[in-house]
């Protein structure tokens, strides 16, 4: 028999796969003896066995009747009775948090009949019928899927009538008549009367939990966060304790270091009479909590005590969140809190420091995307800038947008390619789809804690909550700030989610303090401090070597300060655009042997230069050059644009002798697939001389630089090999240019011929290319193209989305590695390339390596090395690191 629901004592926080994280972290508390309403929870099994079967399972309502009943004992009161009635929140939570997506009922019990008894027994009246107008409202919305406006409307509708804008200003007789109202708005949408039976109104709110995991948004949500579709949510049943009792009772969130900035120090809000869903919503102003300390100065002491000693339970930053009911504090939820990228390093290294966890520890709680997302350029302080309003600093980063106030616009305007701010009086989770494609999120209302802020945190997404001097009209698509202009749907804007400053117009944007100390600056600032604890406990604890891919003298040095510790990938194809291109253009036109050598012997002062640069960039470290890749099409003009060119000409009877030439050129070299068309080692064996120029281009520099001094490590790589015979012939062309630089050069030249290994067939047979290569390097660019046989160039604008919503791949194999297919040859590849040539060096120098996820997967396989792009070499180096542990 499958046990279904558990007692908050039968729990603890490890079972949060069936608990849920909610479910896990009560039963927690629970057992540590703090202050938690009693409870139960249906376990993640229940909603899973319920969406499979499109019903309850047997013997879940038995269960819930037994655990129900046991409760009931505990409170001395029993589910919605007449006299005193027991309340109830019924409260979604899944493994993993999705903050706003899925529903919450509270008060479930109250009906007619019992709020009179709640009126009564609690002496108060208001408290009651506010209770009471609360559950029509969540019931109606989340259970009976009305709009929830339409409630809302009907309560702003009544404020305007009394002459008010504070719901606390309504007192029991307005209550009441909302009541009606909103009883009557049942009716009408539903065709039903409101359940006045407890126990229904019970299953109904957890049937429409376990509903809420199938909702659009919540979908999206766990897309865009990669949380698997099949957990399920477990439910929460917990006696009801209230905050909205009067002004000796509250409502709110806490943490126990700032989220945003990993301050040490409790940050949080609190709301007098409130139920814990204002203080999310933003619907009204919240204090802080040393501001509670004047209001109730016991239950702030006791709250203190107890975020402590849960800090100190969980080694880490908790978010809690709390009610006092006439004086008495409760604990509603605790977790380990989501924060920004700064707070997470800066928390780390703080927490290390009071010995609460080792470096090691600390280094697993920070990400390479966090420190990417610290490496965004910021506001430029010195720019001059017309700031609008001063609201919190949710989330950080520098945004610049068109300011829109809905998220349909946010969707249509950021799909045609504009960057937009959404703004909002308030987010709610219908937004998110706006959140998703904004640059950035700005509300008027709520803290640290709301909805906004919350979810922006979790995207990476720059947000500023609660400029209150802001008055946001969403239907007139404006904003009006106080003392100040307005600004309407399309005015750009800039948000600063880490000052929390709002400006007009577009500020311009300046490095960010991590890439200056990255760049050698001295920059005394405590979250420099942090990552920099953090990168060297990484480099200390890894073992993968992270090199760049780099092109330029300048791109290298760059790398090299952000700590590369080679060149993994230098595409020399880069080094023929510009005004080079005209000899390449001379190489391909050429009729005969000697053009080509002419054209050849131009190009080659050039290539050495670049070589030079690029060796005393990287002296004393290995710089691996690979020869001429792309089909040569790449390089001539486009075949439409130049034949209608030529019309023109011989319309006017011009004689374009060399434009003539190059139509020639372009149509002969014309592929319907260059991709997989001449390019790569078939262009060495084709063009030979053209590889040739290239190698010597290479070792001449090498020379010059050994001769001045220098310590070069060129290693000579060959692209787009399928067979090891396309090597052998290429290496004995570099062979022979080998020994006669060396000749001439009267020195000898120290360096490695390897390959690419890139195409799915090279995979495969790489035991035999292995014993003529010095080393492999990954191409997994063209590695995923070629196995998947996907476009690079053209998929992820075209069907990937719809690849993406089918769930086909949670991930672009173009962005993360694909490790069971691709990964699969890349693992075979090294096997078997190792077992016959055990020097053989292996890297990888797709995009794929500079990717957290893939750089794991290749530290795993034995890779020596990842090669990416100079901005990604940082969280190379710290990923690399997190993977060692
Ligand atoms: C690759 O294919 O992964 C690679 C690094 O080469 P390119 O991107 O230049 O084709
Ligand atoms: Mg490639």
């Amino acid at each position: 028999m499958v046990t279904y629901v558990y007692d908050f004592a039968q729990g603890n926080k490890d079972e949060k796969d069936l608990l849920g994280g909610k479910g896990a972290n009560l039963a927690e508390m629970t057992n540590l003896g703090l202050p938690v309403p009693p409870g139960f929870t249906i376990s993640t099994e229940a909603c899973r066995a319920y969406l499979k079967n499109g019903g309850e399972p047997d013997g879940l309502a038995d269960e819930v009747s037994a655990h129900l009943k046991s409760l009931e004992e505990a409170m001395g009161r029993s589910l919605g009775a007449p006299g005193d009635p027991l309340l109830v929140s019924v409260r979604s939570g899944a493994k993993f948090s999705m903050p706003g997506m899925m529903e919450t009922v509270l008060n479930v019990g109250l009906n007619d009949e019992s709020v009179q008894g709640l009126a009564r027994s609690s002496d108060n009246p208001r408290f009651a019928y506010d209770s009471y107008r609360r559950l029509l409202q969540m019931f109606g919305s989340t259970v009976l899927g009305i709009e929830g406006e339409t409630f809302r409307d009907a309560l702003d509708d009544l404020k305007k009538e009394r002459g008010t804008t504070a719901d606390t200003d309504l007192g029991v007789e307005d209550l009441q008549e909302l009541i009606e109202t909103y009883k009557a708005i049942i009716e009408k949408e539903t065709g039903r009367s409101f359940p006045q039976e407890p126990r229904e109104q019970l299953d109904l709110a957890v049937r429409a939990v376990f509903d809420s995991w199938n909702t659009d948004r919540a979908v999206l949500y766990r897309r865009q966060e990669q949380i698997p579709e099949d957990l399920g949510t477990a439910v929460n049943v917990q006696a009801m304790v209230f905050g909205n009792f009067g002004m000796d009772s509250g409502s709110g969130v806490c943490f126990t270091r700032d989220p945003a900035s990993g301050d040490q120090g409790v940050y949080g809000d609190y709301l007098q009479n409130a139920q814990g869903e204002d203080v999310v919503a933003g619907i009204r102003n919240t204090v802080s909590l040393a501001d509670m300390a004047e209001v109730d100065k016991r239950s702030h002491d006791e709250l203190l005590a107890i975020m402590t000693k849960l800090e100190q339970h969980y080694r880490d930053m908790c978010d809690i969140e709390f009610t006092v009911e006439r004086g008495k504090l409760w604990m509603l939820q605790t977790r380990v809190g989501k924060r920004t990228p700064e707070a997470a390093f800066r928390i780390a290294v703080h927490m290390a420091d009071e010995g609460l966890i080792d470096m090691d520890e600390a280094l697993g709680r920070v990400t390479g995307e966090q420190l990417a997302n610290l490496m965004f350029p910021r506001f430029d302080e010195k720019a001059e800038r017309t700031l609008l309003a001063k609201g919190m600093n949710a989330s950080p980063g520098a945004a610049v947008g068109k300011a829109v106030f809905d998220w349909a616009t946010a969707v249509e305007w950021a799909d045609r390619g504009e960057d937009v701010i959404l703004v909002r009086k308030e987010t709610t989770p219908d937004d998110l789809h706006g959140m998703m494609v904004a640059r950035g999120v700005l509300t008027s209302r709520g803290g640290k804690t709301s909805h906004a802020a919350v979810v922006a945190r979790g995207m990476g997404r720059t947000c500023v909550c609660g400029a209150e001097a802001l008055d946001v009209d969403a239907r007139e698509g404006l904003f009006a700030v106080r003392n100040g202009p307005t600004v309407h749907e399309g005015d750009v804007i800039s948000i600063d989610g880490s000052t929390g400053e709002v400006f007009l117009g577009a500020v311009p944007v300046t490095p960010s303090s991590v890439v200056r100390y990255f760049e050698g600056e001295d920059v005394d600032e405590p979250l420099v401090g942090a990552v920099r604890r953090l990168i060297e406990h990484a480099d200390a604890s890894r073992r993968m070597k992270v090199r760049t891919n780099a092109d330029t003298a300048e791109d290298a040095a760059r790398a090299r300060r952000f700590g590369a510790q080679g060149i993994g990938l230098c595409r020399t194809e880069h080094m023929f655009l510009g005004e080079r291109r005209q000899l390449v253009e001379n190489l391909i036109v050429a009729e005969d042997y000697d053009g080509q050598e002419a054209a050849l012997a131009e190009l080659l002062p050039l290539q050495r230069q670049d070589f030079i640069d690029i060796f005393e960039a990287m002296d004393g470290l290995p710089v691996t050059i690979r020869l001429i890749d792309p089909p040569l099409h790449e390089f001539l003009p486009d075949l439409t644009e130049l034949s209608v060119a030529l019309a023109i000409a011989d319309s006017r009877g011009q004689r374009k002798k060399r434009d003539r030439k190059l139509l020639a050129a372009v149509q002969r070299l014309h592929e319907q697939n260059p991709m997989l068309g001449l390019r790569g080692v078939r262009l060495g064996i084709a063009i030979p001389h053209l590889f040739s120029m290239q190698a010597r281009a290479i070792l001449e520099a090498a020379a010059t630089r050994l001769k001045a001094g220098g310590d070069v490590l060129p290693e000579i790589m060959i692209p787009l090999v399928a067979t090891v015979r396309e090597l052998d012939i290429v290496r004995a062309q570099i062979a022979e240019v080998a020994a006669a630089v060396e000749e001439e050069q009267g020195i000898e030249i120290p360096h490695l011929v390897g390959t690419m290994i890139e195409l799915p067939r090279a995979a495969m047979t790489a035991g035999k290319i292995a014993g003529s290569a010095d080393f492999f390097s990954f191409g997994t660019n063209d590695l995923t193209q070629m196995t998947w046989g996907f476009s690079r160039d053209d998929v992820e604008a075209s069907f990937f989305s719809t690849y993406l919503e089918q769930g086909i791949f949670p991930v672009s194999p173009f962005e993360s590695l694909d490790t069971e297919g691709v990964g699969a040859l890349v693992r075979k590849a090294s096997e078997s390339g190792r077992a016959v040539n055990d020097k053989l060096k292996l890297g990888v120098c797709g995009e794929h390596g500079g990717d957290p996820a893939s750089i794991h997967f290749f530290d795993e396989v034995g890779l020596d090395y990842v090669s990416c792009s100079p901005f990604r070499v940082p969280v190379a180096r710290l990923e690399a690191g997190r993977s060692a542990l």
